[in-house]
């Protein structure tokens, strides 16, 4: 006979774990499921230790800042220390009794391993069955892609996992893919005295971005040693043991010590069974409703459901399908003002539509920019002060629908503009506000000037 349950959440990583945990909180019989650790990938191999790795390699660019500014100074650039804080302070070393403890103790019944629907409200793990009355919740996250490139397979190459148990820094680096993961973790890395190249198929960096945002990041990273190679891809990977050697196809050879894989993340659906409850195994994403439901008693969260892999995103859709599980009035999801920040130094934020994407959904479109330096903050804060804030605004309307802060604190500034858009504040109310002098935001009102 089957265990049964009122819910069951299939992957307890951000968004599971969420869900599960309100879920028990409100006193319904919940079975989280997981295979690896619970948390997901942000606390063990994501968001969590890639920060702590860049706010350490950003003290070390800080300190290298100081002459000219306040005296002298000499920094070690040491990896040892931040990968003993990323084991005892971030991942616990990849231990997550804690948080099993947490969940177990609002009443949650945890299982460890991988679950697949077998019919509505059934899940297997291991042979055993589980039924839930009131649906399943399906949180699965993502997982590295890693693309078929000639002779990769069985090198001893780099995901963001090894990338961040790595316990000093390697000679050199390669990374493939100069997205959000592969030039937070290659600028990091830098900074720690590693030699590091970026390879992107793109004509440039954070091609999602605002291209405004591609020139500023390549040309600091051009400062800083990166070597940049655009608009070409792998094609061929081999490794004598000591170093790994990638051939592009543009005929160059490279060659380092490690090489990192940072193309992108893949959603893995095949093996969880989906056709068992009418969904499509074969699809990109698990397509979900405003109120996160995928079907007849499913729901799913994060980065399963194909809006984005971010961590904010996970636990907003989150409380959306907790609500809805438990028969709770609320708005459905709403994603105009989903920000995003890419950690380097200058940070990236970013939030609704970029120029492009707003011309190409037929917006009349108006921008205003201004650059950080120009600003009395930049201009005080000189060193370091690379950046700009740019608006991007529906004339017809009057609101802005998209934004970004790139810039010392650039994610922190992101705040203001996504509030701007969220609450589809007029340009001209903004125009009338008061920003602080001399702070970074202060860039807003130059823009918004910019803006005509
Ligand atoms: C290097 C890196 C840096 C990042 N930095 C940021 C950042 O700064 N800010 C940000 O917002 N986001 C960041 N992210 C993204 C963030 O980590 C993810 O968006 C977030 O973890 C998604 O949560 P999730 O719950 O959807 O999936 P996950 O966290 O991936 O959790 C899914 C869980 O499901 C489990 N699972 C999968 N299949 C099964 C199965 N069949 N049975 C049982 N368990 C299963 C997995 O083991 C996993 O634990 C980063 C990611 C990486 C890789």
């Amino acid at each position: 006979m089957a265990d049964k349950a009122d819910v069951i959440v299939l992957g307890m990583g951000v968004g599971g774990e969420a869900v599960a945990g309100a879920l028990a909180d409100e006193g319904l019989d919940v079975i989280g499921i997981e295979g690896r650790l619970v948390g997901g990938e942000c606390p063990y191999w994501g968001c969590i230790p890639s920060k702590m790795v860049i706010r350490s390699a950003n003290l070390i660019a800080e300190a290298d800042r100081v002459p000219g500014m306040a005296g002298q100074s000499e920094v070690s650039t040491d990896f040892a220390p931040v990968a003993t804080r990323i084991r005892d302070e971030a991942t616990a070393n990849w231990d997550d009794t804690a948080a099993v403890d947490r969940f177990t103790g609002k009443g949650g019944r945890f299982v460890r391993g991988w679950g697949r629907l077998t019919g509505p409200g059934r899940v297997q793990v291991d042979g055993t069955t589980y039924e839930a009355t009131k649906g399943v919740v399906v949180g699965t996250g993502t997982a590295p892609f890693v693309p078929p490139i000639d002779g990769l397979d069985g090198t001893p190459y780099w995901t963001n996992r090894e990338a961040l148990e790595a316990t000093e820094a390697p000679q050199s680096l390669l990374v493939l893919g100069g997205g959000p993961i592969g030039v937070e973790l290659a600028q990091a890395y830098s900074r720690f005295g590693t030699e590091v190249s970026v390879v992107e198929r793109a004509d440039r960096l954070l091609s999602v971005e605002e291209p405004e945002s591609s020139q500023l990041i390549e040309a600091v990273f051009e400062r800083e040693g990166l070597q940049l190679h655009h608009g070409c891809t792998a094609v061929g990977v081999s490794h004598d043991g000591q170093a790994f050697a990638v051939g592009l196809d543009n005929g160059t050879e490279l060659t380092a010590e490690k090489l990192l894989v940072a193309v992108g993340r893949r959603i893995l659906l095949d093996k969880l069974g989906l056709d068992s409850v009418g969904l499509d195994p074969g699809a990109r994403a698990i397509d979900v409703d405003g109120h996160m439901r995928a079907g007849d008693g499913v729901w799913a969260v994060g980065d399963v459901t194909g809006h984005g892999a971010f961590t904010h995103l996970a636990t907003y859709q989150a409380a959306i399908a907790v609500r809805d599980i438990l028969g709770q009035d609320g708005p459905p999801a709403d994603y105009r003002a989903q920000p995003s920040v890419t950690f380097t130094d200058p940070e990236i934020g970013s939030v609704g539509l970029s120029e492009s994407r707003a011309r190409d959904g037929g917006l009349q479109v108006a921008t205003g920019v201004t650059d950080v330096p120009v600003t009395t903050r930049g201009w005080i804060h000189k060193a370091g002060n690379d950046g700009f804030i740019k608006l991007v605004a529906d004339t017809d309307r009057g609101v802005l629908v998209g934004a970004t802060s790139a810039g010392p604190w650039g994610g922190e500034v992101l705040g203001a503009l996504a509030v701007a858009i969220h609450g589809e504040v007029p340009v001209d109310r903004l125009r009338h506000m008061i920003y602080a002098y001399p702070t970074f935001h202060r860039g807003i009102e130059a823009a918004l000037a910019d803006l005509g």
